[in-house]
């Protein structure tokens, strides 16, 4: 069964030269063992190295992706700052992170924000991984399948765009082949704190059933746990069926833990 394993390198590494540091590891790596099949890799750099880490990972078993677009145009316009989806596109990854917690809460990124960013996406035929997750005040209240029904509206919004006007390139019937959806509760990014796989597991579960009640001709969704993984937990994370890989930030950044979770995502999917 194929598995994902996500790289957020965020605003790091410092230098070109860390970043090709990095790569040449995890180049040399994949192509020394093939480690990660059935796992899918892909990284996601900052804008400013993405065309070179696309570059380089171009033929490799490795896929780029932006961590963010424009919310205010597909292609061109006066947008001081931003990079649209045909630009990254140009920039050659094949896919975007969209609504991760960070945009949510540093650039106070909302559901109408995200869906004119889903909706460029993918009319450029950029694929998308969506980040939802709640708050830790929200699981605390048990809030938290509340909070992902309200942020998986985007994509019930966006279904309900293109039934009316088919202006995507991607159809509605095969969306699940162009969108993950990766969960990741906001308490548990960057701080070492994870959910029990049972509880991620149910929420996966939650999930996917959520987007099937959007229209019941979709396939399922693959569906990614993100938040403080590493290479000590992701083994047990990656033994339940429900989850179909990993985003990860802090350990993507070094070759070895990251590959250590590919590797344990590879061998459990198997
Ligand atoms: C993230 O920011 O998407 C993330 C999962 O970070 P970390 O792995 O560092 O918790």
């Amino acid at each position: 069964m194929q598995s994902w394993v996500i790289g957020n390198w965020k605003q790091n590494p410092a230098t070109n030269n860390d970043v090709n540091m990095l790569l040449d590891q995890l180049l040399a790596a994949v192509a020394k063992d093939g480690v990660t099949t059935p796992c899918q890799l892909m990284v996601a750099p900052s804008c400013v190295h993405l065309a070179s880490v696309s570059g380089r990972v171009q033929g490799t078993p490795i896929l780029s992706a932006a961590q963010d677009i424009s919310a205010h145009s597909g292609s061109t316009g006066a947008y001081t700052g931003d990079c649209s989806a045909q630009q990254v596109a140009d920039a050659g990854a094949t896919w975007t992170i969209l609504g991760h917690s960070e945009r949510r809460q540093y650039h106070r990124e909302t559901n109408d924000t995200l869906l004119q960013k889903l909706t460029h996406a993918l009319s450029q035929n950029l694929n998308v991984v969506l980040c939802i997750g709640e708050t830790q005040a929200q699981y605390d209240a048990s809030e938290t399948f509340a909070v992902l029904v309200e942020q998986l509206a985007v994509v019930k919004d966006w279904l309900a765009q293109q039934s009316l006007e088919s202006i995507s390139a991607i159809q509605a019937s095969n969306l699940a082949e162009h969108l993950i959806i990766a969960y990741e509760p906001v308490w548990a990014i960057g701080t070492g704190k994870v959910p029990t796989v049972t509880e991620v597991a149910a929420t996966h579960d939650y999930i996917k059933q959520t987007l099937a009640s959007f229209n019941n001709n979709l396939a399922e969704f693959t569906v990614l746990y993100g938040g403080s993984v590493n290479a000590d937990n992701a083994a047990s994370f990656a033994a339940n069926p429900a989850i179909n890989g990993a985003l990860v930030g802090g350990a993507a950044l070094k070759s070895e833990s990251f590959l250590a979770i590919a590797k344990a995502f590879s061998s459990a999917k198997s």
